[in-house]
């Protein structure tokens, strides 16, 4: 795969005919003021904004006047813009002559399908830089009061994907070595999945009263969560009426979140604004 010399956007690089770039800017979990500075940086200097659902949309007040925003969520032929196309758009706009920003929620690299987005634009040649973002696995947790480690709870944490259940075709878990890992597991894209998951997490060996909680909408004002235990975390979250995006937590952190009080002075203004406790 090309190598890519410059990572990360210092200041926005002056657009010549022909040569445009890309960067792709993960712009948190939803809360303006959890993208980085990097970031807005490059959303102040674009001449193309190509977003999706779970960007953080209010950021876009800070693109300059002239620049065009496409939102690959509502492009028409389908709920939803397949990925090819989404490349094509980038590769398009940047050969073009445009500054392109790919902004993402979260980080672009974690189930964001940046990577492909990156071999796309490299491969035609143009210009990619990526901006890390604030991943709702971390995020999430974070907001929600529980510590993804803890010096005496646990060492370690892993992310995966719930989009396909335990014994699924295509899946390629190890939900066995998970529930055995003593690491804490954080679930993203999985309250459709959440019962077959935490069943069998419990079916391998992981014990039953571990602590569970899962957080919807993190970072943004509709931020809720649930608590239980892996048995019983995926009735809990159906009962409270808990819709994706959310992200469970299993492991013995996760109780943490009924013993600490929330944290406070999150971030609630878009960024130049400043920002409210609580
Ligand atoms: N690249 C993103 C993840 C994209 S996959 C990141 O790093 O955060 C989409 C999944 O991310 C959702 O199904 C949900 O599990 C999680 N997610 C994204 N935003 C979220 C939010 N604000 N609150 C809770 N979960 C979120």
């Amino acid at each position: 795969m090309p190598v890519v010399a410059s990572r990360r956007p210092s200041a926005p690089q002056a657009a010549t005919p022909g040569t445009g770039s890309v960067v792709l800017v993960g712009g948190g979990p939803g809360d303006p003021g959890l993208l980085t500075v990097a970031g807005l940086e490059a959303v102040r200097g674009a001449d193309v904004v190509v977003t999706d659902r779970l960007a953080p949309l209010s950021v876009l007040d800070q693109a300059p006047p002239h620049a065009e925003v496409v939102d690959v969520a509502k492009i028409p032929r389908g709920s939803f813009t397949p990925q090819e196309r989404i490349n094509e758009l980038l590769v398009e706009h940047a050969r073009a002559g445009r500054r392109v920003v790919r902004l993402k929620g979260g980080d672009p690299f974690v189930f964001g399908r940046g990577g492909e987005e990156w071999q796309a634009c490299a491969e035609a040649g143009i210009p990619v830089e990526v901006v890390p973002g604030v991943s709702s696995a971390l995020a999430g947790p974070a907001l929600a009061g529980v510590p993804l480690t803890h010096r005496t709870l646990t060492q370690g944490f892993t992310v995966v994907s719930g989009h396909l259940p335990p014994h699924a075709a295509g899946s390629t878990l190890d939900w066995g070595a998970l529930a055995r890992s003593g690491t804490t597991l954080v679930v993203l894209m999985g309250i459709a999945t959440l019962p077959a998951i935490t069943e069998e997490l419990v079916a391998q060996g992981m014990p039953a009263t571990t602590p569970a909680l899962t957080v919807t909408d993190a970072g943004l004002p509709a931020q809720r969560s649930v608590s239980g235990t892996v048995v019983d975390i995926a009735a809990i979250g159906e009962a409270a009426g808990v819709r994706a995006p959310a992200v469970t937590v299993i492991g013995a952190v996760a109780a943490l979140a009924q013993q600490l009080p929330a944290p406070v002075g999150r971030p609630r203004r878009p960024p130049g604004g400043s920002s409210a406790a609580g």
